[in-house]
Formats: C-alpha cells, structure tokens, sequence
C-alpha cells in the first residue's frame, strides 16, 4: 500500500541535503553578507544518512535527489553516492550542483553509480555570473557542465532562475545553448521562499509571459503532456518547439503545483520539511542518535506523512497583493533551517 498524505499524495521524493555551504552565494538564495552556519556536529555522518534513507525507503521513497548548498562541498560524497546506488529501493539517484566543482568530479560521481544531474546556470556572461552569484566562476560552470557529458551523464537538466531586469534578456541563448550542450533547460520563476530576502512580485518572469515571449520568437510551442507518475508530479511542466527544442518552465510562484506534490526534504543536521515554504520540520537526528531502529524511525516518518497537509504554494499565491518575501533577516539568523541553500530547494 503507497504511503499517502491527507491529499492522498505518496512519499516518495526526497531531497537530501549533505551540507548547508555554498561557494556562490545567489542573489535570490543567498544575498546578505553574514550566514548562520549549522553546527558541525549536528551535520549527518554518511551512516547516519544512509539509515535515515533506509527508513524512508521502508516508508516508500523510491527517489533520492543530493542538494545543498552545494553538495560537491561535501567531502568524499561518491563515497556516500556508492552507497545511496546500492540500495535497491532507491530508483532514480540525482544530484543538483551549481556546477563549479563539476569539472574535477564529474568522473567520480558517474563512477559511484550517479545517474542524473541538475545544474544551475542563470547566465552565460561572465560579468553577469559575478554580479548574481559574486563569484567569478561562469568558465568553471561551463567546464563542468562539457565534462559531466563527457562522463557519459545524459538527459542533464540546466536549472535558470529568471529576475527581470536581470537575467530575463538571456532567454533565448540560454535554450539555444542548452540545445548546444544536449541538455534540457528549466526556466524556474524566481520564488519568494527561505533567503530570497529581497523577493518582490516585479522581479517575478511569469509562466504565461515566458510562453509569450518564446512563442514570439520561436513560433508555437507544445506541451509535452505529463503521462507516468513521474511526470506527474515533476515540478517542470515541459513544452517543446517546432524544431524539437524541449524545454521546462517549474511556475511555482504564479501556477503553483502543490497538488501532486509528493516530495519532501531533509537538511543536513537531520531535519526534516514536508513543504518548501514549512516553517518547522520534523528533528529525526536525535532520535536516530538516541539509538531509534530503522523501523522504529520508518513508523515516526509514515505517522507524520499521513498527516501531511502541506500546499505552502498555493497559499502563498492566494495572497495576491499582499504577498512579499517569506522572511526577513532576523527570522533566518534566528533558525538557519529556514535558509534555501540548508533545505536545498
Ligand atoms: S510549495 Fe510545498 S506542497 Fe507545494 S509543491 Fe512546493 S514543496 Fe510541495
């Protein structure tokens, strides 16, 4: 029987963070100077990870997607990909990076049994690279991104975040270049969820306004439609162009997809997020510490699961005029867990 919530929607995504750092610091993840880090010992071993997997394998997860921060922070991480490969309840195995260090790893990561990878790239100009990440590092990206396919890394998804007045003139040749690398672009409306302190609705590129202006220079476009399960409750909803040109739009801002939504998230120190926009998570770190069984630790997951009410996004769009950004400054110092970059988007 499929572990569902009060929505009837399964457990079976799980994002899992590994680490809380970053080396780029995004202005709409990370845009203020000083971070509250979390505490080094509350970051999960590899074997501590490996169990709390274990249990929410037994609970029905069947994906696990690495996040961060930047989870190629984490040292000897093809090391825990080996280990996350060889579980015969996980399915689909992926990783989403920012790509910098991809270069110099990307032949472990395939090696360790790796499958898919999602990078982020907003922009294809250097200075601009600088000015949204204040990191000059575009040339190590796009290295990265040349050396995962020739690690044999197929189907690999680029990730843009589009801000008006920022990135939104690069549309076009970010999908040309994504056709040009053999990868897939997802163009991601610009949220207003954990550090994107400075989120306001003017900055947000819609769904609808992106569909215009790429049928506008493009000529009419496809919807791909969503037919496994899969699909279904993929935060992308994929289109395509008459020249066979595939490409993604995750419109959780203005078409929220709550509905499907049968992901979840764990940070680092073990806390766990049934929502995007939840303000509180689920510690399974002490309990597992405390010496609970994996099954003991399976039953806690699917007692919280079942009662899953969670729609942050929605809610968020039924604010209409009144909506702002999330948080301010002092509720992330206050409990970094709030932080994109700690529940890894
Ligand atoms: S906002 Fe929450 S419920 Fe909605 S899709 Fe995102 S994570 Fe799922």
């Amino acid at each position: 029987m499929v572990l569902a919530d009060v929505h009837g929607r399964p457990l079976r995504n799980l994002r899992l963070s590994v680490t809380d750092k970053c080396n780029l610091r995004c202005a709409y993840c990370m845009p203020e100077e000083n971070y509250v880090w979390l505490p080094k010992g509350d970051i999960l071993s590899f074997d501590e990870i490996a169990q709390i997997v274990d249990a929410f394998v037994a609970a029905g997860v069947d994906k696990v997607r690495l996040t961060g921060g930047e989870p190629l922070l984490r040292r000897d991480l093809p090391y825990l990909i080996a280990h996350l490969a060889a579980k015969p309840g996980i399915r689909d195995l992926a990783l989403t990076t920012n790509g910098v260090l991809l270069a110099e790893l990307a032949k472990a990561l395939r090696a360790a049994g790796l499958r898919r990878l999602t990078v982020s790239l907003d922009t294809l100009r250097a200075d601009r690279f600088v000015s949204i990440a204040r990191r000059n590092d575009l040339h190590h990206v796009l290295s990265g991104i040349d050396a995962a396919q020739a690690a044999g890394f197929q189907n690999t998804k680029l990730d843009t975040v589009v801000m008006r007045g920022v990135n939104d003139d690069e549309i076009f040749d970010l999908l040309d270049y994504a056709r040009d690398v053999r990868a897939e672009l997802r163009f991601i409306e610009y949220m207003d969820v954990g550090g994107a302190t400075r989120w306001t609705r003017d900055k947000v590129v819609s769904r609808a306004e992106l569909l215009q202006r790429i049928a506008t220079r493009h000529g009419p476009i496809t919807a791909i439609p969503a037919l496994d399960a899969d699909a279904k409750s993929a935060p992308a909803e994929r289109f395509a162009l008459s020249d066979g040109t595939v490409f993604g739009i995750v419109a959780s801002t203005t078409a929220p997809f709550c509905g499907a939504c049968d992901r979840s998230r764990l940070t680092a120190d073990g806390s766990w997020y049934l929502c995007l926009y939840a303000k509180l998570g689920i510690d399974l770190k002490t309990p597992l510490r405390v010496g609970e069984s994996t099954d003991q630790l399976r039953a806690r997951i699917e007692r919280v699961w079942t009662a899953r009410t969670d729609r942050g996004a929605e809610q968020r769009l039924a604010l209409h005029d009144e909506r702002g950004a999330l948080l301010g400054d002092e509720d992330l110092r206050r409990d970094p867990r709030l932080e994109m970059h700690t529940r890894g988007g």
